[in-house]
């Protein structure tokens, strides 16, 4: 060790002492220096808002809940984070004073999947548009279709109708006209048909979805067939029926038992749709069925919508021999609607051969009224549009039942309908969509899907005659987060919608 090194040591430490220290300080005056700015941050008059979007003084409704009170909603990140009568700060601030902040509608049965029917949808206060009863034969083409470009929430069903037909070698249409329509499938097709269902689950399909009136020849072993396949996978059935109307044999009553007894033998959840139009003046018994099946433990649901005419193409099987008889009605009952015309023998033997959209006038409105009044319907629409040719119900179902069943004829309370529109629905798919268990509820940690209304100005405009026309009183849509409607104004060029979609599976 030379002299040098000997007297350098205590040096160096010293200086390793002092440069410790200094360290020790400035870790002290970073602290002090966050906790100083973390101080400034969180007090409240300098803070940045708190949410992205504030809802203040609306009246929010809850079916889940029970909840009827005034409250102040706090929103980010696509989800509510606060629900509180204090005072919230957000970047965008809406006032609901006088008006029904309600979870976003959830809408079964929406046949059009594009954007003329999303902004129509929206307006009468739909964030979630799902296609169930007829589906699709593709579903990852269905969903990559609507991915990044969809102003609301979307799903669709694997089709039976679709499966038939692609089963039986046919172009997958809407609705099937050709053999998909009139005759009984072989073994071969019915193992293709259960194939292609079984497929369509595994790439997430929400549901199965049946239109049995439209293959009058599917036997009662093809039906059973499809509800074992939908068992396996958890998934809903979402029927329309056999049979329609009260004449037996062939009643809507006798088409009910098939399907209950085919969800007892398989233990698929059956959801009739459009009870009131399938069963006419049996749609009081059909309900009491349902409530029935229901008290015996079988997951069984129904839907309605709030007009006294259905529409279906003209070509397909409903319109075969014998229609007028199953639903008691005449040429004159039947309206074309691309033109508004009632039709005769003539007209309708002519557009018969060429196909296209028809109203069928074959409902009451005493029959509506029991159907959106009692305890197990949920409202869905069966809507679509196209070119703004239609049914007015694609526009106007949730509207009209809030306005003209609610407002004006006292038929249900407000609660009571929020509930068809919203829980119910999303109910129904959480089985096999745990995530629909954050729709159609307004709490802590739901997706923010939203519709605030004006319930003294809340009213349908479409008729059969204009059916392209946007309700009246939806000031506000939410959807996951973003407002697609602003002051009763659509946001155009909003794309916020995503998929509804069970989880992929292998097996
Ligand atoms: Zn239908």
């Amino acid at each position: 060790m030379s002299e040098r090194d000997f007297l350098a040591k205590p040096q160096r430490r010293k200086e390793k002492l002092a440069t410790v220290k200094t360290l020790r300080l400035c870790a002290f005056a970073r602290k002090l220096f966050l906790s100083l700015a973390l101080l400034i941050l969180s007090f409240p008059v300098e803070s940045s808002p708190a949410y992205d979007l504030v809802i203040l003084n609306g009246r929010v409704i809850d079916p889940e809940s029970r909840t009827d009170a005034i409250r102040n909603l706090g929103i980010s990140h696509g989800v509510i984070k606060a629900i509180t009568s204090k005072k919230l700060d957000g970047h965008t601030v809406i006032d609901a004073r006088g008006l029904i902040v309600s979870p976003g509608f959830i809408d079964l049965h929406q046949h059009g999947q594009d954007e003329e029917n999303y902004r129509f949808k929206a307006m009468d206060g739909v964030t979630t548009a799902l296609e169930l009863e007829v589906g699709t034969g593709d579903v990852d083409a269905w969903y990559a279709q609507r991915a990044q470009k969809s102003l609301i929430n979307y799903g669709v069903s694997a089709g039976h109708l679709a499966a038939r037909m692609a089963a039986m070698h046919e172009p997958v249409t809407f609705l099937p006209t050709g053999a998909a329509a009139r005759r009984a499938a072989t073994d071969a097709e019915l193992s293709e048909m259960k194939h292609r269902l079984e497929q369509g689950l595994k790439r997430g399909a929400v549901a199965v979805g049946f239109g049995i009136q439209y293959t009058p020849n599917a036997s009662r072993w093809e039906i059973l067939e499809m509800f074992r396949v939908a068992a396996r996978y958890g998934a809903s059935c979402h029927v329309h029926m056999r049979h329609a109307g009260v004449k037996e044999p062939g009643s809507s009553i006798q088409a009910l038992e098939e399907v209950i007894s085919a969800a007892a033998i398989t233990g698929a959840p059956l959801h009739v749709v459009h009870v009131q139009s399938t069963g006419g003046p049996a749609t009081p018994k059909l309900l009491q069925m349902i409530s029935e099946a229901k008290s015996r433990k079988l997951d069984v649901t129904t839907e309605c919508y709030p007009y006294i005419a259905g529409m279906t193409d003209i070509k397909s099987a409903i319109f075969d021999e014998g229609w007028q008889e199953v639903f008691d009605i005449d040429y004159k009952d039947l309206q074309w609607a691309a033109t508004g015309e009632r039709l005769t023998k003539e007209t309708f033997d002519e557009y018969r051969k060429t196909g296209g959209m028809v109203a069928v006038f074959s409902m009451t409105e005493e029959i509506v009224t029991a159907a959106i009044s009692s305890p197990v319907t949920m409202i869905a629409s069966d809507g679509i549009l196209e070119k703004g040719k239609g049914h007015p119900r694609t526009a106007g179902t949730y509207s009209r039942v809030l306005g003209h069943y609610v407002r004006e004829q006292g038929a249900l309370s407000l609660m009571e309908a929020l509930a068809k529109m919203t829980l119910m629905p999303a109910q129904r798919l959480e089985r096999r969509v745990p995530s629909m268990k954050n729709k159609g509820r307004i709490r802590i940690g739901a997706d923010a899907d939203l519709t605030i209304f004006d319930p003294r100005a809340i009213t349908d405009k479409s008729t059969f005659q204009d059916p392209a026309k946007y309700s009246e009183g939806i000031r506000f849509v939410v959807v996951n987060g973003v407002l697609i409607v602003k002051d009763g104004q659509l946001q155009p060029t909003l794309y916020p919608g995503r998929p509804i979609r069970a989880s992929l599976s292998s097996n």
